[in-house]
């Protein structure tokens, strides 16, 4: 695989290329990844998770995996500089123009080092609100084999969700680009709804036609 530069010399630089991006945000458990899969079927979007990014570069046994390992392990975030050159590694290899970012980006350090790094405003936030309970109820139950789903990080992943990512929710709302969806409802109830913001208000996304900047 080549390097950052190599590849945008391949296929453009992002803020050449300006692709369509959509954050999706919510707490643990919320559904975020099982939206997004959702979201790629129908409306052709490529899913990017920052958990996933970093959880294969655990797997890929690079000098940082041990680190992020620790973090993840006790719910705390991990140092934005590392994630932000993941993302802008994914963001840069995928040919797609239309890229949901999922769990992303969770704090206001995140948010700033996206803008600095990568500066594409996102078209849309989606957030997807949820209770405490049926979050705790879903994590507990989902059976992932991960680390971070046992009660005691789930508390902390809360508590870092409502002091740090509910901060970033509230910046881009006052910006007028979120859309808060009912996610305590069965997930293709959910769906119904996210459709109807993806084509009701922009539109079709697919054409990225969205008008609600
Ligand atoms: N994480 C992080 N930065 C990110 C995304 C994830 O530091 O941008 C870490 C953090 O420790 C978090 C964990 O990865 O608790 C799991 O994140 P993921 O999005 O996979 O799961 P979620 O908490 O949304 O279920
Ligand atoms: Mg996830």
């Amino acid at each position: 695989m080549g390097s950052v530069t190599d590849v945008a010399m391949e296929k453009g630089t992002l803020a050449q290329r300006k692709p369509t991006v959509v954050f999706v945000l919510g707490g643990p458990g919320s559904g975020k990844g099982t939206q997004c899969d959702k979201i790629v079927q129908h409306f052709g979007f490529t899913h990017i998770s920052t958990g996933d990014l970093l959880r294969d570069e655990i797997r890929s046994g690079s000098e940082n995996g041990t680190m992020i390992q620790r973090m993840m392990k006790e719910g705390k975030m991990v140092p934005p500089e590392l994630t932000i050159k993941l993302l802008q590694k994914a963001m840069q290899e995928c040919g797609n123009d239309k890229l949901l970012i999922d769990g992303f980006p969770r704090n206001e350090e995140n948010r700033a080092a996206y803008e600095a790094v990568i500066k594409i405003e996102p078209k849309l936030v989606l957030f997807l609100d949820c209770s405490e309970e049926e979050m705790e109820r879903r994590l507990l139950n989902r059976n992932q084999g991960r680390e971070d789903d046992n009660i005691e990080t789930i508390r902390k992943r809360f508590k870092v969700f409502k002091e740090s990512t509910l901060p970033v929710i509230e910046y881009y709302n006052s910006k007028g680009k979120v859309r808060k969806i009912d996610a305590g409802k069965p997930s293709d109830e959910v769906f119904e709804d996210i459709k109807f913001f993806f084509t009701s208000t922009c539109g079709n996304i697919k054409h990225s036609c969205c008008v609600i900047l």
